[in-house]
């Protein structure tokens, strides 16, 4: 129900993997110009001084030259001995040759006219310039690269194969059963495994075998991860456990590697559990087409896996989680009887589990005696185990902020909306008339869910702008747990989704942009209700979409023939367009309480449902 603004996306820079290998590149680069401007390897070369004619002349009378050579036409080099009688080698031009004077004085003094004098470095340093230095560095930076990508990659990438899985030694994730509400069922399924792997003993008298595996699926962020890891702190036992993620390996072939070691030292270890999360990363369905090589080795790490599920005895002791949000993409393989055949569901939680959840966060923070977690529950529905920890979270965080040491409800309230919404955002540029179009399309929703019967109840209605980007909203709240739709609550809910333009329309005789938001909900719902729900006359009980992601924002794909897809898109059409003349209909019968809420909603801002209840009457 909220008004949107449209925001430019923001397209952020993505890391880019050769970023690293660039970085090493331009060390290596820095490294060798520093080498060369140090001089470092003029030290293995021999010293030459120019000097000039008049010095060599110097020194030859003065009887420190003791070698001579011609390098080329123009030029001598020469060896003389210092003050101390160290030889140095000099270098000077020809003045005038042959110079007799000098010839007869360099005879004298018995200087050795040489054939070369050597001023290249010496063939040992030479050898270690251009051969040895090269390849150590080489291997230095081999060495140091390889243990960057072995980190990187979990694991040593010299000792290949190797897994690292975590062992977690009993109570080290320190969560426990209780730190899990909400999630009844799946508390029990593991609670069995936990008993099992206590004393195997009761089980092998009476003859049961358990499950050697069981997958915890259910959406994100409903504390999949937090069983396992409560699993493991009830258990008593080691637990390993390890990401999908770790199995995906720079290298065809180590990923299978790990499978095999992961098994190997669970073997060793048993009773213990293993642990697989996000399962999906190697579990996907193979689907034979090979191309990119990632998919060959996804294949051969899942190969390995069902080899080694299939290959250890279950009565030992060995069990197997695994967790996944996107089970339908699993290889069917996996779910198998004898891998994963006992399936956890982990669903999002129930009136009644949101307020534990909330009890077990709440537990952590000081709260004051008004707080509800009733009236919490019921305001965040839809909300997942993570996102209810998020709202004790920011609440106390908001508690903080206020300047008071305890958390009241109010603080509670406000977080459902930031995790809903995002913040306020008092400082938002919105101009008179923008804001009073979204008072009015915030009425407009408001009004028409309250003049049907099988609506639920308003409970706020606001303008103020938050981060999200909705530039007001209207808040509904179901008074019980609703687990079923009707079909008349579901045309209901599409008029209420167009109630916001609806009003626009019929106040300004405009339209604008905010109400794209509200545009995708009813579609979606007007949608569903003909291809899934069947409830459309015009078609019946016929599944005419499959979800093919459940969990994951449930997106479908069709079943049916392109001719039938066009009349789908009547009917899509068709409905929400009545159920809009409908929300019309309601907004120009009380035309002037439009008005009067809307004014008042403009003058406060933000109004609750029993405000609005009252003026509407
Ligand atoms: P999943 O693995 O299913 O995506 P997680 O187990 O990682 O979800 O949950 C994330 C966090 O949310 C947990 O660490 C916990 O704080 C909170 N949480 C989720 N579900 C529950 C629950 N049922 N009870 C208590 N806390 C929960
Ligand atoms: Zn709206
Ligand atoms: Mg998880």
């Amino acid at each position: 129900m909220e008004t949107k603004e449209r925001k430019p996306g923001n397209g952020g820079p993505g890391k880019n993997p050769m970023k690293m290998f660039l970085y090493y590149y331009v060390i290596i680069m820095i490294i060798t110009f520093i080498i060369n401007a140090m001089g470092f390897s003029s030290l293995f070369k021999t010293q030459v001084q120019l000097v000039t004619y008049n010095e060599f002349k110097e020194q030859v009378y003065a009887g420190n030259v003791t070698t001579v050579s011609k390098e080329n036409e123009n030029t001598l080099i020469f060896i003389a001995n210092d003050e101390e009688g160290k030889p140095g080698v000099y270098k000077t031009g020809i003045w005038v040759w042959p110079d007799e004077e000098l010839n007869v004085e360099l005879q004298k003094q018995g200087v050795i006219f040489a054939a070369e004098i050597p001023t290249e470095p010496n063939p040992v340093a030479n050898f270690i310039l251009s051969w040895v230095m090269p390849i150590l560095m080489f291997v230095i930076i081999g060495t140091v690269m390889s243990k960057i990508i072995g980190k990187r990659m979990g694991g040593n990438a010299m000792t290949f194969g190797k897994s690292n899985a975590k062992i977690y030694a009993e109570n080290e994730t320190g969560k426990t059963f209780a730190d899990v509400a909400g999630e009844e069922e799946a508390k029990e399924a593991l609670k069995e495994i936990v008993d099992f792997l206590h004393n195997p003993q009761k089980y092998a008298d009476i003859g049961a075998t358990l499950p050697k595996g069981a997958l915890l699926v259910g959406p994100p962020g409903t504390g999949k991860t937090l069983l396992a890891k409560a699993v493991a702190g009830e258990a008593h036992v080691p637990f390993f456990s390890i990401s999908g993620s770790e199995f995906v390996e720079m290298f065809v072939g180590m990923g299978a590697a790990k499978v095999r070691d992961l098994f190997k030292q669970a073997n060793e270890k048993a009773p213990c559990i293993v642990f697989i999360d996000e399962i999906d990363t190697i579990g996907k369905k193979r689907d034979g087409a090979g191309g990119m090589g990632g998919n060959d080795e996804r294949e051969q790490t899942l190969n390995q896996l069902l080899t080694e599920m299939d290959g250890f005895d279950g009565r030992k002791g060995v069990v197997i989680l695994a967790a996944t949000n996107r089970p339908e993409s699993l290889d069917k393989a996996l779910l198998r009887p004898g891998r994963f055949d006992r399936r956890i569901p982990v669903e999002l939680p129930d009136m009644k589990g949101r307020e534990a959840i909330l009890r077990v966060h709440g537990a952590k923070v000081k709260l004051s005696d008004n707080v509800d977690f009733n009236a919490v529950a019921r305001a965040a529905s839809g909300a997942c185990g993570a996102e209810l920890a998020n709202i004790v979270n920011e609440a106390a965080l908001r508690a903080v902020r206020m300047g008071r040491s305890v958390v009241l409800q109010e603080d509670l309230e406000e977080s459902v909306e930031v995790v809903i919404a995002g913040y306020q955002r008092k400082d938002a540029a919105v101009s008179e008339k923008e804001r009073k179009i979204v008072a009015y399309h915030e009425i407009g929703h408001a009004m028409v869910a309250a003049c049907q019967n099988h609506s639920a109840p308003v409970h706020k209605i606001t303008i103020i702008p938050r981060t999200s980007g909705a530039l007001g909203y209207t808040m509904q709240v179901e008074e019980g747990e609703r687990v079923l739709m009707s079909r008349e609550e579901a045309l209901n809910k599409i008029a209420t989704f167009t109630g916001g333009r609806a009003a626009e329309d019929l106040i300004f005789h405009s339209i604008t942009t905010g109400a794209s938001n509200d545009i995708e909900q009813a579609t979606k719902l007007a949608r569903a209700m003909v291809t899934r729900y069947g409830m459309s006359s015009r078609f019946g009980m016929v599944a005419l979409e499959t979800v093919t992601n459940q969990y994951l924002g449930g997106d479908t794909s069709l079943a049916c023939s392109p001719e039938t897809a066009k009349e789908i898109d009547d009917e899509v059409i068709a409905t929400v367009k009545e159920q809009y003349e409908k929300a019309k209909d309601i907004l120009a019968k009380n035309e002037e309480k439009l008005h009067e809420l809307a004014a008042y909603l403009l003058e406060k801002e933000t109004i609750t449902g029993q405000e609005f209840m009252n003026i509407l009457g």
